[in-house]
Order: C-alpha cells, then sequence, then structure tokens
C-alpha cells in the first residue's frame, strides 16, 4: 500500500500495516471503514508506531496534543492528530486511531487493486 498527495502526487508514505479504520483494524482496501454504523467515513487513520518521519515531527511540535497534519513537499492539508481527547466510532464500541488522513486528500495505492 501506498499513499501519495493528490496536490503534489508525491509518496506521503508506504507499507503494508500503515492504515487502519476507525475500529483500529488494518485497512484491507481503501474503502474499509470497519463500522456498518457509519459507511460515510472518509478518513483513514494511523497509530503513532508506524507513521513516517514527517507526521512524527508534526506530533513532536505539538507535543503530542493535537494539530494538523501538512504535507511536508506541497503544505496542503492532508488531515490531523489527536492525542488529547478519545475520539470514538460512532458505534460507540471502538476508539479512533489517533492520526486521521482524509482520504480525498490523498491517492492511496493498493497493490492487490491493480
Ligand atoms: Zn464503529
Ligand atoms: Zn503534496
Amino acid at each position: 500500500m501506498e499513499v501519495r498527495c493528490k496536490h503534489c502526487c508525491k509518496s506521503l508514505f508506504k507499507g503494508d500495516s500503515i492504515l487502519f479504520n476507525m475500529h483500529h483494524e488494518l485497512k484491507q482496501q481503501t474503502t474499509d471503514v470497519g463500522c456498518q454504523a457509519d459507511e460515510s467515513d472518509c478518513c483513514s487513520y494511523m497509530i503513532p508506531e508506524n507513521a513516517p518521519d514527517w507526521i512524527m515531527n508534526a506530533i513532536n511540535q505539538e507535543s503530542w496534543t493535537k494539530g494538523k497534519l501538512h504535507c511536508p513537499y506541497c503544505n496542503s492539508r492532508l488531515g490531523s492528530f489527536n492525542f488529547v481527547n478519545e475520539l470514538k466510532c460512532c458505534c460507540d464500541k471502538y476508539v479512533r486511531p489517533p492520526i486521521r488522513i482524509v482520504n480525498s486528500k490523498v491517492d492511496i495505492l493498493c497493490e492487490s487493486l491493480r
């Protein structure tokens, strides 16, 4: 799986276990939101353990509180992170992973779909 900035087309991160759905499960495909209750979720999630350096830098700059994520190449807004409040999934059973990427701001390329 590879994620690229939709604006500048540069590769932001790649790997097999990078994107999660709202239930903290690994995404198998871009449309996998994890929850039947809210199929309209437009975001993918990450956890700090496998976030790339530029995301970790943004998080460190805000001292692990919350903030926005921008493309390191063209500065487009790509998502946000929040380590302050636990945001629950709409089904109320799962806590969403803290790093959020807006799907419409990136291109997610899945090997298995090629
Ligand atoms: Zn849910
Ligand atoms: Zn960009």
